[in-house]
């Protein structure tokens, strides 16, 4: 049975101050406004910050029946919301914090806490495979280890659990600390310190330190002795602390004394075998710690070896991709517990939402949840059905045993092998099939069966730091300021409707398109959104309004030409959007226009100025910002007259994305943001991300037996016993001619090696001579460890260019972490 807090008890752990309603007990937390479903007993966290500010959700969400809230102290509820709890702090991240951290001081089983720079959630996925419920254990939800995913996951600790282990992880100074107050951790494991987020650090250590801080209290502690740096910091810091080190420094007490197929390792004296099941330097180095705490846990080296040789790789996001037929599949084998069901339905929502679309999932049994299977499945079921999803296929023993609890279409199957013999049968056809599996399940067997082979380059599209981008961008504006995406030319290369939905999902205000062709196929897959086209061309027009696209009017011929489309069309009222041109010279009305073009507009009854707007020339470079400022003051100007002489207000919007970094003051009620989404900044903001990957694999390697030329005219040379990777992009894909011979390189297993002779159409070759590379391996062309912008200052160019250029012949994928 769930427990709960009463609404009073957590205004006292919150220091808060309790308003309405005090009796009725809290059994979940939230603060995703999205993520509601039995508003019963839920408690909302109105969060501010670089998300959404929460406060704006609450009507809604009372209309969906929740009921209590963790609100700012200034908020000031709307009338009516008469029967709901209200608790108002100071700072409302810091109250769910409290809350977490008052929550785990009310268990005692042994708390693993785990930190460093990579590899956290692999090492705590593992261990959890590793101990395979011999212990009641609870781990961090995916990687849920910020301020916010922290507290989420200690909130799910129970009095049964005996092993706790959640990951910690952190992008600013300071921010440790509160990590340490909520996990109060018993043990601590540091997977290796690298550099990722050093921008906001000062060097090295300091981040180390930092990262210490939260083993302060530990009764042991887990290191690699590898790592020189960590193994000297914590001497310094305890000279006394109980520690367990791994690695191949003689003195590890885990020591690895060899490494191939099979792992040789000493311990204690002894030394014992271990198979992995992969071949990779990250994995060797994260199953390390894995062998280690089952060692410090008492298992023997039988039972290590045996339940290492099993371990799964763990696939860490969820993808989206093409499936036959005009399917979509949403495949994510991650874990099966309750919370990564919601978030996988959650994204199966914002990108099913083709209007023909029907929703089927195909789950199988959850395991782990916690939950016994009574209560469980006619909660999935409820939950399935407050989603609105069409069609549930149920794989497996238990929850074959709840069919009643489901609708009579659902079908259900004791095993995957049943549902691959049953898979023909389907026919799926226009639908959004999420593949939600344990992986026991083995459903990427499902899902291989329904996807569209793969054009073996992809072009990787991180959703989820799209939108953290979008919203680092929206701490520079003020909560009302409208957003703008522009998502013209294929969403800079990105794809057009699956970056369209994301973005409608989380609440931007419009969406720019630069052709109306453009706007039709977002109308067409189900975008409700407003959307400008802003190089309207006037034999599209008819379209535009049947669509409901908006103009970007620049002409008085634009003008009058709109105008006539309206009235043939009956259509009682269109909106325009008024372009002014301050300096780029190209298209746009001139200052001198307005007196005229004010004249003009009130004469057509069916057209309604929805907004006026420029662009600005050179927003990023400070060497242009007296010409931004001009161009600022002439668009300031303008609207101030045209709102005169016309008689009402209108949107006003001149900052791109570089103008949104660094003009802030002067985002008027509505920016512009483009290149920023895919984590491009104008002031290298550390907190951007990269949201774009491009890669493929190597498909040959070549040993050259003399001295030989690579490719047409001859311009690669290769020495004797040189080595070559073939791989199937080319210059038709969108790798630039240019980058031949040497000038670009790829990144193969965390290495750069160069290009070699000419870039083909279809392929190119690399000289991966001095490397260990083999067929089948990734290759990077350009991605989070090697930014778009080297190739782009390679070629001379922009990124935009480089984006944009990959052709569409190239596969996207789309996912989410
Ligand atoms: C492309 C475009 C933008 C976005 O510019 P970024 O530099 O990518 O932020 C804004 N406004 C207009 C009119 C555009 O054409």
């Amino acid at each position: 049975m769930e427990t709960g807090y009463l609404l009073s008890e957590i205004a006292q752990m919150s220091g808060g101050t309790l308003l309405g309603d005090s009796s009725s007990k809290v059994l979940r937390l939230f603060f995703d406004s999205r993520l509601v479903f039995e508003p019963e007993g839920a408690l909302f966290f109105a969060l501010k910050g670089g998300q959404n500010n929460g406060h704006y959700y609450i009507p809604e969400l009372y209309s969906k029946g929740v009921r209590f809230f963790v609100v700012d102290r200034s908020y000031k509820p709307a009338s009516g919301m008469t029967d709901a709890g209200w608790i108002l702090v100071d700072d409302t991240l810091k109250a769910l914090q409290d809350v977490a951290a008052f929550h785990r001081q009310q268990y005692h089983p042994q708390v693993l806490a785990i930190t460093g720079s990579n590899g956290k959630t692999i090492v705590k996925e593992w261990l959890a495979q590793a101990l395979n419920d011999d212990v009641p254990m609870v781990r961090s939800p995916r990687s849920y280890n910020s301020q916010i995913g922290v507290p989420l996951s200690v909130w799910q600790l129970k009095s049964r659990h005996r092993l706790a282990v959640f990951e910690a992880g952190i992008s600013r100074k300071g921010e440790m600390s509160r990590l340490k107050e909520i996990i109060q951790p018993t043990l601590g494991l540091i997977t290796n310190i690298g550099t990722a987020h050093l921008e906001n650090f000062e060097s090295q250590s300091s981040i180390l330190n930092e990262k210490l801080g939260l083993f302060d209290d530990v009764e042991v502690l887990f290191y690699s002795r590898d790592a020189q740096l960590i193994h000297e910091a914590v001497m310094a810091r305890w000279p006394d602390k109980t520690c367990f080190t791994w690695g191949r420094h003689p003195e590890s007490d885990l020591r690895l004394l060899s490494s191939g197929e099979v792992l040789n390792f000493q311990w204690k004296g002894k030394s014992f075998e271990v198979e992995i099941p992969f071949s990779d330097f990250v994995s060797l180095e994260n199953v390390m710690p894995v062998v280690l705490f089952m060692l410090f846990r008492g298992y023997n080296e039988s039972l290590i070896a045996q339940r290492v040789a099993t371990l799964e790789p763990v696939a860490m996001r969820m993808e989206r991709k093409e499936g036959l037929n005009n399917c979509l599949i949403i495949n994510d084998s991650y874990n099966s517990d309750f919370t990564s069901l919601e978030i996988a339905l959650d994204f199966l929502d914002q990108q099913g939402r083709k209007k023909s679309m029907s929703r089927t999932v195909v789950l199988s049994d959850m395991l782990q949840t916690g939950y016994t299977d009574s209560l469980l499945y006619p909660r999935v079921a409820g939950l399935l059905q407050s989603r609105k999803i069409d069609r549930l296929i149920g794989v497996g023993d238990h929850i074959i045993n709840y069919q009643a609890s489901f609708r009579p279409g659902d079908r259900f199957f004791r095993s995957t092998d049943e549902l691959l013999a049953a898979l023909p049968g389907f026919s799926f056809r226009n639908e959004a099939i999420l593949i939600k599996g344990a992986r026991s399940f083995a459903f990427e067997r499902v899902s291989d069966l329904l996807e569209q082979k793969q054009h073996c380059t992809v072009m990787e599209v991180n959703l989820d730091a799209l939108i953290s981008n979008l919203n680092v961008f929206r701490q520079h504006l003020n909560h009302n300021t409208k957003v703008l995406a522009m998502v013209k030319a294929f969403s800079y290369g990105s794809g057009s409707y699956e970056i369209a939905a994301a973005l409608q999902y989380h609440k931007v205000d419009y969406l720019g398109v630069a052709f109306a062709d453009e706007g039709m196929e977002l109308r067409r897959a189900g975008i409700t959104l407003p959307i400008i086209v802003m190089n309207p061309e006037m034999k599209t027009f008819g379209q535009m309004l049947e669509y409901g696209l908006e103009p970007e009017v620049y002409s008085f011929k634009v003008l009058k030409a709109f105008e006539k489309a309206v009235r043939e069309s009956g259509v009682s009222e269109a909106s325009v959007h008024i372009k002014l041109d301050t300096g780029m010279n190209r298209f746009g009305f001139e200052s001198s226009d307005a007196d005229e073009l004010a004249r003009q507009i009130k004469a057509m009854p069916h057209l309604k100025v929805r907004s006026v707007f420029s662009h600005l020339v050179g927003s990023d470079d400070v060497k242009h910002d007296d010409f931004t400022r001009r161009q600022i003051d002439v668009f300031d100007r303008f609207t101030t007259y045209l709102k005169t002489v016309l008689g009402y207000s209108f949107i006003r919007h001149i900052l791109n994305s570089a103008g949104i970094e660094r003009f802030s003051e002067s985002q008027y009620e509505m920016v512009r943001i483009g290149i920023g989404m895919y984590g491009l900044s104008a002031i290298n903001d550390a907190q951007m991300q990269n949201v774009v990957t491009l890669k493929s694999y190597v498909s040959q390697i070549r040993t050259v037996h003399d001295d030989a030329t690579v490719g047409y005219g001859r311009k690669g040379f290769i020495q004797a016993g040189g080595k070559l990777a073939v791989i199937p992009v080319g210059y038709a894909d969108g790798l630039n001619r240019h980058l031949s011979n040497g000038v670009g390189e790829v990144l193969i297993n965390g290495r750069l090696y160069p290009i070699i002779g000419n870039i083909c159409m279809d392929t190119c070759m690399i000289d991966v001579s001095n490397g260990n590379v083999l067929e089948g391996d990734e290759v990077v062309i350009f991605g989070d460890d090697y930014p778009v912008t080297v190739l782009s200052d390679k070629l001379n160019t922009i990124p935009y260019e480089v984006l944009t250029g990959i052709s569409r012949r190239v596969k996207r994928v789309y996912f989410r972490e």
